[in-house]
């Protein structure tokens, strides 16, 4: 923190920290970053200065209308928990930010933006929605405060602790694991999670917990799903008819007149309820960086 104000300081830029002030970091970090192959654009709307800290007027139907006018457009507006994207929750200067890939749509949606009066405004370019943040790792190699892509299979049944996270664990040919969490803020995202079954192998894209070291999912990539079996009955032993007994947990079936044994039940397959590919944290939960799935 004290290096990032003598950097403000020796620029002659002026500040002000909310909270515990670790916002001023990543608006440091942003403004030194050097444009890569895939970038983004926000345009930020400012406030009349005697507006700062007040409650700010914007209507959440506008806000729905650009989302659905201009598909270059994203993370504006979370249909399903009803929460307006493009307002910040600080009491700083800015009214509202509407991220995009056009820079010209940009300055047609925020025309259609029913709001207070606006001060100013600009359009920056950056990498939010880009993964920009996002390294491949082996699971040996994770450290803290990282952000990592991480491929492995799933070793225990997803599970939801008090507070409504949900864990699992994930591991690797070398028998190396980690824990992967759907915290309760990704909402629906949940409900993707608590359908995986041991053995399913997923790419888990997110940052990295200290303690308990633990990767925050911000996306996940699904790429083979175990079959899932519902038991119907035991087996019937084809030479007395009867019932087989089963002979405990995972050994299998035994006829107790003939001594004939079978490895399964009659089961049926069960329909996975989800499938390969991508699943996403909803837009109330997204991090700015993470890219959408519009956008790829
Ligand atoms: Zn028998």
């Amino acid at each position: 923190m004290n290096e990032i104000k003598d950097i403000i300081k020796s620029l002659n830029g002026f500040y002000k920290g909310y909270k515990n002030s670790r916002g001023l970091i990543g608006a440091v970090a942003s403004v030194a970053w050097i444009p890569k192959k895939d970038t983004s654009f926000e345009l930020i709307t400012y406030r009349f200065e005697e507006k700062w800290g007040t409650m700010r007027l914007i209507d959440d139907e506008s806000v729905k209308k650009i989302d659905r006018l201009y598909p270059t457009t994203f993370d504006n507006y979370d249909y399903e928990n009803k929460h307006n994207r493009i307002v910040p929750n600080s009491p700083c200067p800015i009214l509202y930010g509407i991220r995009g890939d056009d820079p010209n749509d940009l300055i047609k949606s925020s025309s259609l933006i029913k709001s207070e009066n606006v001060d100013s405004w600009i359009i920056f370019q950056t990498n939010q929605g880009t993964d920009d943040h996002l390294q491949n790792r082996n699971i040996k190699q994770v450290k803290p405060f990282e952000s990592v892509i991480i491929k492995g299979k799933i070793i225990d049944k997803p599970h939801t602790i008090k507070g409504g996270h949900v864990f699992f664990t994930i591991s690797n040919e070398f028998k190396e694991k980690i824990d992967c969490a759907a915290y309760e803020p990704t909402k629906q995202f949940r409900n993707i999670i608590r359908e995986l079954l041991i053995g399913d192998i997923v790419e888990v894209y997110g940052g990295v917990r200290k303690k308990p070291l633990t990767i925050n999912i911000e996306k996940i990539f699904i790429k083979k799903l175990v079959d899932d079996f519902i038991k119907l009955e035991n087996p019937i032993c084809p030479n007395c008819k009867k019932h087989m007994k089963s002979r405990g947990k995972n050994q299998g079936y035994k006829c107790l007149k003939c001594k004939t044994k079978k490895l399964y039940a009659d089961r049926k397959k069960k329909v996975r309820k989800i499938n390969y590919g991508f699943y996403e944290v909803p837009v109330c939960a997204r991090r700015h960086l993470s890219k959408p799935l519009k956008r790829f």
